[in-house]
């Protein structure tokens, strides 16, 4: 919650620079102390997209090599639609702030995802890469060709969007266990759409170049997307999914 509140309080739309920058290096600095060695890459090359600004924010790597085999991948997006003006607060189970649902909570997952791999000791991943982007909800002109060829040598890609699971056709199997998970393990009920996504997400593009079991929405509850006064996510939501996120890393991992 702590680091929801931080990452919410760094106003961070995606053609504010400064605030991405910003919210690029708190998050550099906590996946580097779970462990992982991280770059902040500036993007060179940004796609002539229509309405695409000249310079986009930051993407944070953060690679941990472990002892075992399948190389697993996750994403998700430090910027958001509105530039300004929705500080973080709770109420009751809610908590509200901009951009907290898409795509704060799935940076915040994805930091504590790492932490609880790194509080467990558990290596038994090929490599573990994080990509944190910060031009999403502009199409990623800056950061898609470095998504897609990170996705290449992937054996899963796990993005931290809100929302019901929705999994690649390659990603069925996966999308399944992590049904199994919810009900057997949290006694919680999971939808998990097979349908191919809209396109144009992130995970999507990592599905260009890759072969890997992709799912998308990975991340908490809520909703408010893209509003400007009434994003929220379900605080119940939290530990479930992190912990859906870490079993889902080991089951990976295993094969
Ligand atoms: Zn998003």
């Amino acid at each position: 919650m702590t680091t929801l509140k931080t990452l919410v309080n760094i106003e961070s739309g995606s053609k504010d620079i400064e605030g991405l920058n910003q919210i690029s290096k708190t998050v550099a600095e906590q996946l580097k102390s779970a462990g992982a060695e991280v770059s902040v890459i500036q993007p060179k090359d940004i796609m002539k997209l229509d309405g695409a600004p000249d310079q986009t924010g930051p993407v944070v790597k953060a690679v941990l090599k472990g002892k075992g085999q399948r190389n697993i991948m996750l994403l998700a997006h430090n910027d958001t639609v509105y530039q300004k003006g929705q500080p973080f607060r709770l109420e009751g189970n809610k908590a509200y702030g901009l951009g907290i649902l898409d795509d704060k909570q799935g940076v915040a997952a994805v930091i504590h995802v790492l932490e609880m791999l790194q509080q467990l000791k558990y290596q038994d991943y090929g490599t573990l890469t994080v990509l944190i982007n910060s031009d999403e909800e502009i199409s990623s002109p800056g950061s898609r060709q470095l998504i897609m060829d990170t996705a290449k040598n992937q054996d899963v890609v796990l993005s931290f969007e809100t929302g019901g699971l929705e999994a690649s056709a390659q990603a069925k199997k996966l999308a399944a266990q992590a049904q199994q998970i919810y009900r057997n393990e949290l006694n919680l009920p999971m939808k998990v759409e097979t349908a191919a996504w809209g396109g144009g997400t992130d995970a999507a593009f990592a599905g260009v170049t890759s072969k890997a079991a992709i799912i998308e929405g990975m991340g908490m509850s809520g909703d408010g997307l893209h509003s400007d006064k009434a994003e929220y996510i379900l605080t119940d939501s939290i530990v479930p999914r992190l912990y859906l996120a870490a079993r889902l890393i080991v089951e990976s991992s295993k094969k």
